[in-house]
């Protein structure tokens, strides 16, 4: 392992923390048991062996899931909350922790050219988008008054075949209909079949995905907005994972280029800081361009009241209690690194995506795999399946090799995806079926350096296999 900055960090950072209160009568905190520091770290030596039985997340040659290691200051900050364990709630709970809530998530919708919106964290992705989906679906139900976008009741929701699992599941909870658009072969949503759709009539949100989950593929926006125009629905982006490629949108190839660059004109957006973003889990995010969706929260406030500086975060989102210390870890991390183009973070963004780049380059000359056929990663996702007479040959074989890396310290993914997307001989998309592929996010700053090595060990692990 690293060395690990944040104990220092935290300590130093704790002694200063300490000096705020210092004005306090000193107190002995009641405990459980005898609160013995003896069997405080016994339990904490036994809780460090548990969480032993993990893949290494933390270490380069982890390249397989969307997982990313915190910022050493995100750690640090989160754990200096602690101390206070803010509610960002409401004021109340969380003063600081609030305002600080307020500063990042304004930092993230300037990032995406947004200086009035409505906006705050989330404990994750899932809820940021099912509260951007609930609101699409009060306004759906509100009727006049809401520009012409959405008079008729219940109107559907729909999403790529790629869109995140998530979108299905989350419009059952708020009982609204939800339709699946067909994507083409890099994984896009087709826009033919959603014309086809809108043409039916009753659509009120198109989400699109900025970043699918299994590849990295990237909805064509720029074209889904001018159908907005011709058959009035909501726009909402998911940007779970790609989102802050927004920052680095000038280094990405067309189209998803133009894609990112529209990412402003979407009614709601949602995006991860614990994703991309170097934060523990518990921080997603959700933001809509206008404000007056806050009258869906609280019926009685007048919209203003939401953009008043001094708002209760509770009043504007579904959750009630949230970590004021996700907030204090983002500000602290977006302090350290801010979200600029061309800043230490956007050039990690970069890197991770230069080395995605490259291995897709490399499985492209080597006769045993198949890349997709329509071209390489758009952010830093790179899938491949392995070149067999028949899928259930090339399943095995990546589902081998996976187990193999593994023996390596070579950490990748499995995906399951369409078999037409593979293949440079017929490139028909007639290949019915799925096919078990490998899949590896290169999120990570460091994967640019150690991708000769990642390759290497794959090789290693190919031939191996071929052996046995
Ligand atoms: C991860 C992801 C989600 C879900 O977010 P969670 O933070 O895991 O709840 C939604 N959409 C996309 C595109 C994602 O990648």
């Amino acid at each position: 392992m690293a060395e690990d900055l944040v104990p220092d960090l935290l300590r130093r950072a704790t002694e200063e923390l300490e000096r705020e209160f210092g004005a306090l009568p000193r107190f002995e905190p009641a405990r459980a048991s005898d609160g013995d520091a003896e069997a405080m770290a016994a339990v904490l030596a036994e809780t460090a062996r548990r969480l032993g039985d993990n893949y290494p997340y933390f270490h380069p040659l982890y390249a397989g899931q969307m997982l990313k290691p915190p910022h050493p200051v995100a750690r640090a900050a989160y754990a200096l909350a602690m101390t206070i364990n803010p509610n960002n709630h409401a004021r109340d709970g969380g003063r600081a922790s609030s305002a600080m809530e307020i500063e990042a998530v304004a930092e993230i919708a300037g990032m995406f050219g947004w200086s009035e919106y409505l906006g705050h964290l989330t404990s994750g992705g899932t809820m940021a988008n099912l509260e951007a989906l609930w609101v699409a679906g009060q306004i759906a139900d509100a009727g006049p008054g809401t520009k012409g976008r959405g008079t008729q009741s219940r109107k559907r929701i729909v999403g790529s075949e790629q869109a995140h699992y998530t979108h299905h599941r989350i419009s059952g909870v708020l009982k609204l209909e939800y339709g699946t658009i067909a994507t083409d072969a890099r994984g896009r949503m087709r826009l033919d079949a959603l014309e086809d759709e809108l043409r039916r009539g009753g659509v009120g949100t198109v989400v699109a995905t900025l970043g699918t989950t299994a590849i990295g593929a990237v909805d064509p926006l720029p074209e889904i907005l001018a159908l907005r125009d011709k058959y009035e629905f909501r726009v909402h982006v998911d940007a779970a994972y790609g989102g802050y490629f927004k920052l680095i949108e000038d280094r990405l190839d067309e189209p998803a280029r133009r894609a990112f660059k529209a990412i402003g004109q979407a009614d709601s957006i949602v995006i991860d800081p614990h994703k991309h973003g170097l934060q523990p889990y518990g921080c997603g995010c959700v933001l809509f361009r206008d404000l007056r969706v806050g009258r869906f929260y609280k019926h009685d406030s007048p919209y203003t009241y939401f953009s008043s500086k001094e708002l209760h975060l509770g009043e504007i989102s579904l959750e009630c209690s949230r970590a004021g210390a996700a907030a204090v870890a983002l500000w602290a991390t977006q302090k350290l690194l801010p979200l600029k183009p061309g800043g230490d973070f956007a050039q990690g963004l970069t890197a991770g995506r230069r080395a995605a780049v490259e291995l897709d380059g490399r499985l492209r000359c080597d006769g045993r795999f198949e890349a997709l056929r329509a071209g390489g990663p758009e952010l830093d996702i790179v899938v491949w399946k392995m070149k067999e007479a028949t899928a259930e040959r090339a399943s095995k074989l990546a589902q081998s090799i996976f187990s193999t890396c593994s023996g390596h310290n070579l950490h990748l993914a499995l995906v399951q995806l369409p078999q037409f997307w593979f293949g440079s001989a017929s490139g028909s998309s007639a290949v019915e079926g799925h096919v078990t592929c490998l899949r590896s996010v290169l999120m990570k700053p460091e994967h640019e350096a150690w991708l000769e090595r990642i390759w290497n060990e794959m090789r290693a692990a190919c031939a191996e296999v071929e052996q046995g």
